[in-house]
């Protein structure tokens, strides 16, 4: 029949498009403003760096088990701009982190007074570009007291805020977010609102907000939709992550969503914002991102170290070949 053939043709012709491939972005930086790579593999730090990936932000968030003790919120602090860093740089990815205490952890009254202590031993250091991720989960008179007080921390030290919205309610908690933020004086302009979506993204950028969109398998957005966003709303203040965790999750968002735009007819010029450059401005208003430092070549020494530590375990030889399929 004429007409299945042209349905088995059209989805062929669909397949050959979506296969994976970013030769179209080659040559291309990308900037992922939200990626937990505590809970990531070497293989994504390699694949990161191949795809184009030049530096990182790695919010501070809740681990999928909540912490029983200030130490474990300490020594995770310490990891994110001790050894993560490190490691992010021995595949020559700079990496930065925002510092806070995420929504669901704050919750936990007492500890959280305890981390509230702890913070400002942290927003200070080098490479920590704002305070984040903060904001709602449930909505719960917990997380908004321990916003607001780290929004004023976040206004103490001049540093960006960015926020976590709610997948549930989204809408209303997004809504809140702001409201919240102005309440205590900040200037849109230092406030990052992620995780947006078709409901959220015209009210954000109305109110003078940077929008943040999370592409996310199933639950946040898929970058089809994403497509659709950035060519009704143009690319101002708009920027794109990974947030890849431990969950499904994909640290190849950016650059997959910048080969789909390509493909699907925006400028390089909207593409670079929206994947590099807002993101930088938004994040450099911390004083702490100089972008000579992902922009000049470096060369990587992987047997480099960490406090006595180097990424290679047991003698390991320095970058493996990946044109071969032998793993020796
Ligand atoms: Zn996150």
């Amino acid at each position: 029949m004429c007409c299945s053939h042209s349905i088995e043709k059209d989805k062929e012709e669909k397949k050959t498009l979506e296969a994976f491939d970013l030769s179209s972005v080659k040559g291309m930086k990308f900037f992922d403003p939200h990626v937990h790579m505590t809970s990531r593999t070497t293989d994504d730090y390699q694949a990161m760096a191949d795809a184009g990936v030049v530096a990182l932000i790695e919010p501070a968030f809740w681990l999928g088990q909540p912490r029983t003790g200030l130490d474990s919120f300490r020594d995770y602090y310490s990891s994110l701009i001790g050894w993560e860093r490190f490691r992010s740089s021995q595949f020559g990815i700079k990496h930065y982190c925002t510092i806070g205490l995420n929504s669901r952890e704050a919750n936990n009254e007492p500890l959280a007074e305890q981390v509230m202590e702890l913070l400002p031993l942290f927003v200070y250091k080098d490479g920590v570009v704002g305070i984040g991720e903060i904001g709602f989960d449930d909505q719960t008179a917990a997380e908004e007291k321990y916003y607001r007080l780290q929004l004023e921390l976040a206004k103490e030290a001049g540093l960006p805020v960015q926020i976590h919205t709610p997948h549930r309610d989204k809408k209303r908690g997004t809504q809140r977010s702001m409201d919240i933020a102005l309440e205590h004086g900040l200037d849109p302009h230092m406030v990052i609102v992620d995780h947006n979506n078709e409901e959220t993204v015209k009210e954000v950028l109305d109110r003078g907000f940077w929008a943040a969109f999370t592409i996310y398998p199933f639950t946040k957005m898929g970058n089809e939709r994403m497509v659709d966003i950035a060519t009704q709303y143009g690319p101002e203040r708009i920027m794109i992550n990974s947030a890849a965790d431990w969950g499904i999750s994909d640290p190849l968002a950016v650059p997959k969503t910048a080969a789909l735009m390509k493909m699907r007819g925006l400028s390089d010029q909207d593409i670079e914002l929206i994947t590099y450059r807002n993101a930088i401005t938004a994040f450099a208003q911390s004083g702490q991102i100089d972008e000579a430092d992902f922009t000049s070549p470096k060369s990587i020494d992987q047997s480099g170290k960490f406090e006595g530590n180097t990424i290679l375990r047991g003698g390991q030889q320095p970058r493996i070949d990946k044109s071969s399929i032998i793993i020796s």
